[in-house]
């Protein structure tokens, strides 16, 4: 059928074995979204409203931004590539429920059979949207992000590591050489940057409020330390030129993009001052150069703790806004 372009396939048409002409309606989102119920972490009255996955995928439904079958629902991350960011003793201590009191005091959620259930599928679902990436030039999974994640310690609400997890996997089985982090999150990317220490495989960009959470920050490569309160305006310059300059200095198979909604003014554990359409605007940045570059997209979420829990879920939906309409301007072949 040649070239064409994302929004004209809205509906066309095709020959079957029998001569017939069928309508085919493609799916509503031109890339797959990642989600599975038990991605809710269950953890009561929290700062961290886990309940925000089940929301997010609810309203995306009921918006008709996406349809049922937009989603894919994942397989919990197997130990293997679990294994292949984690230590043995860490994972070990995970699965048979027995971390010190100091671990679990770092980690700041329980430890539980649904909140391991919660980041063994976030880490599948980071794995699985890297795959669907691959394809169909973007994909998204509704959980995930989990940066403060080490390889031998979780901390700050991540015990798993997400993303590691995915590019190990992906790499392991030969679908990527190489990949790019970029995080937008307003905490530092400290278990990202340590992880990928000295892995001239996978380049990591962290923009992030420099006083705030974590205290230590292990350096990235690229580390965008950002003043309190920062606006839209010096924000979105500042993280434009880095991400340019990144993209410059290193060419990936893939970019993995952790998408924060807590740089957002509202937040009550960042100290940034962007606005809705700020975080949007940053979100377009990421998609429309790798989208230039012929560089598949896999997008994960990741803090969003504004006072209204909807201000979160706006955002998150927001950025799965932002990759259907660069996804659409992209020339597809048939
Ligand atoms: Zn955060």
């Amino acid at each position: 059928m040649g070239a064409l372009y994302g929004q004209f396939r809205i509906l066309f048409s095709t020959a079957t074995t029998d001569g017939q002409f069928a309508l085919l309606i493609p799916p509503m989102l031109p890339f797959k979204v990642i989600y599975h119920p038990q991605y809710d972490l269950d953890l009561g009255p929290h700062v961290f409203p886990s309940e925000k996955f089940r929301l997010i995928h609810d309203a995306l439904l009921a918006e008709g931004i996406a349809e049922a079958s937009d989603f894919l629902q994942p397989e919990p991350a197997p130990d293997e590539d679990v294994l292949r960011v984690h230590t043995p003793a860490y994972v070990n201590k995970l699965l048979t429920d027995s971390l010190t009191l100091s671990e679990r005091m770092k980690l700041e959620i329980p430890l539980s059979e649904s909140t391991r259930m919660g980041f063994w599928l976030a880490a599948g679902g980071s794995t699985l949207a890297g795959r669907k990436a691959l394809e169909d030039g973007f994909a998204a999974n509704l959980s995930g992000g989990f940066h403060h994640a080490y390889p031998g310690h979780g901390e700050g609400f991540c015990m798993i590591h997400d993303v590691g997890v995915a590019i190990r996997s992906l790499q392991a089985a030969g679908k990527i050489r190489t990949a790019i982090t970029v995080d937008t999150d307003v905490h530092h990317g400290n278990g990202t940057a340590a992880i990928f220490h000295g892995d001239s495989s996978v380049y990591t960009l962290s923009i992030h409020q420099e006083n705030n959470y974590p205290s230590r920050k292990p350096p990235s490569n690229m580390d965008l330390h950002l003043p309190d309160r920062i606006g839209d305006a010096d924000y979105l310059a500042i993280f434009e030129r880095g991400w340019v300059q990144a993209l410059g200095d290193f060419h990936p198979d893939m970019v993995f993009y952790v998408g924060g909604a807590d740089p957002y003014r509202e937040d009550q554990l960042g100290g940034l001052s962007l606005t809705l359409e700020g975080l949007q605007r940053r979100d377009r940045i990421v998609f429309e150069l790798s989208a230039r570059l012929g560089i598949p997209v896999a997008v994960t979420l990741a803090g969003g703790y504004a006072r209204r829990v909807e201000d979160t879920v706006r955002i998150h939906c927001n950025t799965i806004c932002a990759a259907r309409d660069i996804s659409l301007l992209q020339p597809k072949s048939a």
